[in-house]
Protein backbone atom coordinates (compact mmCIF):
# COMPACT_ATOMS: atom_id res chain seq x y z
CA UNK A 1 0.00 0.00 0.00
CA UNK A 2 1.23 3.59 -0.78
CA UNK A 3 0.91 7.06 1.61
CA UNK A 4 -2.76 8.43 0.71
CA UNK A 5 -2.34 12.05 0.55
CA UNK A 6 -5.07 13.45 3.09
CA UNK A 7 -4.52 17.25 3.41
CA UNK A 8 -2.31 19.96 1.66
CA UNK A 9 1.31 18.53 2.96
CA UNK A 10 -0.51 15.77 5.64
CA UNK A 11 -0.66 12.05 4.49
CA UNK A 12 -1.73 8.99 5.99
CA UNK A 13 1.25 6.53 5.54
CA UNK A 14 0.08 3.29 7.90
CA UNK A 15 -3.48 2.17 9.04
CA UNK A 16 -4.86 -0.70 10.45
CA UNK A 17 -8.03 -0.22 8.26
CA UNK A 18 -7.44 2.66 5.41
CA UNK A 19 -7.71 0.35 2.50
CA UNK A 20 -4.96 2.63 0.30
CA UNK A 21 -2.63 3.10 3.64
CA UNK A 22 -3.23 -0.08 5.09
CA UNK A 23 0.54 -1.53 7.10
CA UNK A 24 -1.02 -4.10 9.63
CA UNK A 25 -4.40 -4.61 11.04
CA UNK A 26 -2.94 -3.70 14.23
CA UNK A 27 -1.46 -0.26 13.28
CA UNK A 28 -3.21 2.91 13.97
CA UNK A 29 -3.33 5.49 11.23
CA UNK A 30 0.09 7.18 11.50
CA UNK A 31 0.33 10.45 9.25
CA UNK A 32 2.66 12.55 8.02
CA UNK A 33 3.52 15.93 8.29
CA UNK A 34 5.92 16.97 5.37
CA UNK A 35 6.56 21.08 4.05
CA UNK A 36 8.80 20.09 1.24
CA UNK A 37 12.04 20.93 3.74
CA UNK A 38 10.85 19.41 6.96
CA UNK A 39 8.35 17.67 9.05
CA UNK A 40 7.48 14.47 11.71
CA UNK A 41 5.54 11.56 11.51
CA UNK A 42 2.71 11.40 14.23
CA UNK A 43 2.54 7.81 15.72
CA UNK A 44 4.81 4.78 14.77
CA UNK A 45 2.07 1.76 14.65
CA UNK A 46 2.93 -1.74 16.73
CA UNK A 47 5.79 -2.08 14.51
CA UNK A 48 4.90 -4.87 12.70
CA UNK A 49 4.15 -2.83 9.51
CA UNK A 50 6.98 -0.62 9.99
CA UNK A 51 8.74 -1.58 6.87
CA UNK A 52 5.77 -0.58 4.67
CA UNK A 53 5.23 3.15 6.48
CA UNK A 54 8.71 3.40 5.72
CA UNK A 55 8.53 2.90 2.06
CA UNK A 56 5.30 5.10 2.19
CA UNK A 57 7.13 7.65 4.11
CA UNK A 58 9.91 7.27 1.52
CA UNK A 59 7.37 8.12 -0.83
CA UNK A 60 7.22 11.30 -0.10
CA UNK A 61 10.19 12.25 1.35
CA UNK A 62 13.24 11.45 2.88
CA UNK A 63 12.84 10.55 6.27
CA UNK A 64 16.36 11.58 7.25
CA UNK A 65 14.37 15.10 6.89
CA UNK A 66 12.23 14.72 9.09
CA UNK A 67 12.15 16.16 12.50
CA UNK A 68 11.43 12.61 13.89
CA UNK A 69 8.72 10.50 15.28
CA UNK A 70 5.98 12.38 17.56
CA UNK A 71 3.86 9.46 19.95
CA UNK A 72 0.52 10.59 21.56
CA UNK A 73 0.96 7.80 24.03
CA UNK A 74 2.23 4.47 25.07
CA UNK A 75 -0.23 1.82 23.92
CA UNK A 76 1.42 -0.54 21.51
CA UNK A 77 -0.43 0.26 18.90
CA UNK A 78 0.85 4.07 18.60
CA UNK A 79 4.44 3.40 20.27
CA UNK A 80 5.43 -0.45 19.56
CA UNK A 81 7.25 0.68 16.26
CA UNK A 82 9.15 3.46 18.16
CA UNK A 83 12.49 0.73 18.33
CA UNK A 84 11.70 0.47 14.10
CA UNK A 85 11.83 4.18 14.03
CA UNK A 86 14.82 4.88 15.87
CA UNK A 87 16.87 1.74 13.80
CA UNK A 88 15.51 3.62 10.96
CA UNK A 89 17.54 6.79 11.68
CA UNK A 90 14.53 8.70 13.07
CA UNK A 91 14.47 10.45 17.00
CA UNK A 92 11.58 9.62 18.52
CA UNK A 93 9.46 12.14 21.58
CA UNK A 94 6.46 11.75 23.58
CA UNK A 95 5.34 12.34 26.96
CA UNK A 96 7.88 11.90 29.95
CA UNK A 97 5.66 8.62 31.10
CA UNK A 98 5.83 7.31 27.44
CA UNK A 99 9.78 7.50 26.94
CA UNK A 100 9.63 5.93 30.72
CA UNK A 101 7.44 2.92 29.80
CA UNK A 102 9.18 2.58 26.66
CA UNK A 103 12.73 2.62 27.48
CA UNK A 104 12.02 -1.12 29.40
CA UNK A 105 9.74 -2.29 27.33
CA UNK A 106 7.05 -1.79 30.40
CA UNK A 107 4.33 -4.41 29.22
CA UNK A 108 2.68 -3.75 32.31
CA UNK A 109 2.34 -0.08 32.76
CA UNK A 110 1.32 0.54 28.72
CA UNK A 111 -1.13 -2.72 28.57
CA UNK A 112 0.38 -4.34 26.06
CA UNK A 113 0.38 -7.88 28.15
CA UNK A 114 -3.29 -7.21 29.25
CA UNK A 115 -4.34 -6.33 25.83
CA UNK A 116 -2.23 -9.84 24.43
CA UNK A 117 -4.02 -11.71 26.72
CA UNK A 118 -7.53 -10.90 25.34
CA UNK A 119 -6.07 -11.33 21.23
CA UNK A 120 -6.07 -7.12 20.32
CA UNK A 121 -2.52 -8.40 19.54
CA UNK A 122 -0.44 -11.25 18.50
CA UNK A 123 0.29 -14.17 20.96
CA UNK A 124 4.00 -13.67 19.88
CA UNK A 125 3.94 -9.78 19.76
CA UNK A 126 6.41 -8.01 22.53
CA UNK A 127 7.05 -4.41 23.08
CA UNK A 128 10.41 -3.31 21.78
CA UNK A 129 11.96 -0.81 24.33
CA UNK A 130 12.86 2.04 22.23
CA UNK A 131 14.63 5.71 23.67
CA UNK A 132 12.06 8.80 23.50
CA UNK A 133 12.96 11.63 24.29
CA UNK A 134 10.73 13.93 26.26
CA UNK A 135 8.15 16.23 25.46
CA UNK A 136 6.09 18.37 27.57
CA UNK A 137 2.71 19.91 26.96
CA UNK A 138 2.93 23.09 26.11
CA UNK A 139 5.98 23.24 24.27
CA UNK A 140 6.36 23.38 20.38
CA UNK A 141 8.27 21.49 17.77
CA UNK A 142 9.20 22.64 14.60
CA UNK A 143 11.47 21.19 11.45
CA UNK A 144 10.93 22.63 8.32
CA UNK A 145 8.67 24.85 8.35
CA UNK A 146 6.48 22.35 10.31
CA UNK A 147 5.71 23.59 13.49
CA UNK A 148 3.57 21.46 15.80
CA UNK A 149 1.97 22.42 18.97
CA UNK A 150 2.69 19.82 22.09
CA UNK A 151 -1.15 19.43 24.19
CA UNK A 152 -1.66 17.26 27.46
CA UNK A 153 -4.08 15.24 27.08
CA UNK A 154 -4.75 12.88 29.78
CA UNK A 155 -7.89 10.08 30.05
CA UNK A 156 -7.01 7.38 27.65
CA UNK A 157 -4.26 6.40 29.23
CA UNK A 158 -1.77 8.36 31.52
CA UNK A 159 0.51 10.58 29.58
CA UNK A 160 -0.96 11.25 26.37
CA UNK A 161 -0.73 13.69 23.93
CA UNK A 162 -2.21 15.21 21.48
CA UNK A 163 -0.81 17.29 18.76
CA UNK A 164 -2.07 20.72 17.11
CA UNK A 165 -0.92 22.28 14.20
CA UNK A 166 -1.75 25.61 12.78
CA UNK A 167 -3.47 27.64 15.24
CA UNK A 168 -7.74 28.31 15.96
CA UNK A 169 -9.28 26.32 13.38
CA UNK A 170 -6.41 23.66 12.64
CA UNK A 171 -5.87 20.49 12.48
CA UNK A 172 -5.96 18.25 15.96
CA UNK A 173 -3.77 15.18 15.62
CA UNK A 174 -6.02 13.35 18.40
CA UNK A 175 -4.46 9.76 19.03
CA UNK A 176 -6.92 8.00 20.84
CA UNK A 177 -8.24 10.98 22.83
CA UNK A 178 -10.86 11.84 20.28
CA UNK A 179 -13.04 10.23 17.26
CA UNK A 180 -15.48 11.14 14.10
CA UNK A 181 -18.49 11.99 15.66
CA UNK A 182 -17.16 13.01 19.12
CA UNK A 183 -16.42 9.57 20.13
CA UNK A 184 -13.84 9.12 23.12
CA UNK A 185 -11.55 6.00 24.03
CA UNK A 186 -12.66 4.49 27.31
CA UNK A 187 -11.13 1.05 28.62
CA UNK A 188 -11.56 -0.57 31.09
CA UNK A 189 -7.68 -0.32 32.22
CA UNK A 190 -6.24 1.39 35.35
CA UNK A 191 -4.79 4.63 33.51
CA UNK A 192 -7.97 5.86 32.04
CA UNK A 193 -9.30 8.65 33.90
CA UNK A 194 -12.64 9.68 33.16
CA UNK A 195 -12.84 13.16 34.93
CA UNK A 196 -9.12 13.99 33.71
CA UNK A 197 -10.87 12.93 30.17
CA UNK A 198 -13.60 15.78 30.60
CA UNK A 199 -11.46 18.48 31.48
CA UNK A 200 -8.80 17.36 28.14
CA UNK A 201 -11.92 17.31 26.49
CA UNK A 202 -13.30 20.63 27.50
CA UNK A 203 -9.82 22.13 26.68
CA UNK A 204 -9.71 21.33 23.17
CA UNK A 205 -13.23 22.02 22.63
CA UNK A 206 -12.03 25.78 23.41
CA UNK A 207 -9.20 25.01 20.46
CA UNK A 208 -12.25 25.12 17.90
CA UNK A 209 -10.29 22.45 15.58
CA UNK A 210 -11.44 22.24 11.82
CA UNK A 211 -9.62 19.03 10.86
CA UNK A 212 -9.14 15.81 13.23
CA UNK A 213 -7.18 13.40 12.54
CA UNK A 214 -7.62 10.36 14.95
CA UNK A 215 -5.40 7.29 15.46
CA UNK A 216 -8.45 5.31 14.25
CA UNK A 217 -11.75 4.99 11.87
CA UNK A 218 -12.94 8.20 10.17
CA UNK A 219 -10.66 11.32 8.97
CA UNK A 220 -13.16 14.48 9.71
CA UNK A 221 -11.30 17.01 7.12
CA UNK A 222 -13.57 19.64 7.96
CA UNK A 223 -15.99 20.91 10.56
CA UNK A 224 -14.14 18.96 13.14
CA UNK A 225 -14.82 21.63 16.28
CA UNK A 226 -18.72 20.48 15.95
CA UNK A 227 -17.49 16.79 17.04
CA UNK A 228 -15.45 18.15 19.64
CA UNK A 229 -17.96 20.33 20.89
CA UNK A 230 -20.41 17.68 21.04
CA UNK A 231 -17.99 15.27 23.40
CA UNK A 232 -17.75 18.12 25.36
CA UNK A 233 -21.16 19.15 26.08
CA UNK A 234 -22.02 15.59 26.97
CA UNK A 235 -18.92 15.60 29.41
CA UNK A 236 -20.39 18.86 31.05
CA UNK A 237 -23.85 16.72 31.50
CA UNK A 238 -21.48 14.57 33.34
CA UNK A 239 -22.47 11.73 30.67
CA UNK A 240 -19.50 9.95 29.11
CA UNK A 241 -19.63 10.73 24.99
CA UNK A 242 -20.11 7.60 22.61
CA UNK A 243 -17.31 5.03 23.24
CA UNK A 244 -15.64 4.72 19.78
CA UNK A 245 -14.64 1.06 20.99
CA UNK A 246 -17.75 -0.95 21.21
CA UNK A 247 -18.94 -3.99 23.14
CA UNK A 248 -21.67 -5.50 20.92
ZN1 LIG B 1 -4.66 3.80 23.00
Amino acid sequence: MSARPVLDGVWLVASGTDEAALTDPHDCHCYLLWDGDGGFLVDAGTGLGAEQWLDNVREVCDPSRLGGVLLTHYHADHAGGAAAAQEAGLAVFGHRLTAGALATADEGRTQVARARAVGVYPPDYRLRPAQVQPLAGGSRVTSGGVSVEVVDAPGHCDGHLVFLVGATGGVLLSGDCLFSGGRVGLQAIPDCRLVEYADTVAALAARSPDVLLPGHGDLVLGGAAQAVDRAAASFARLVPPPNFLVAW
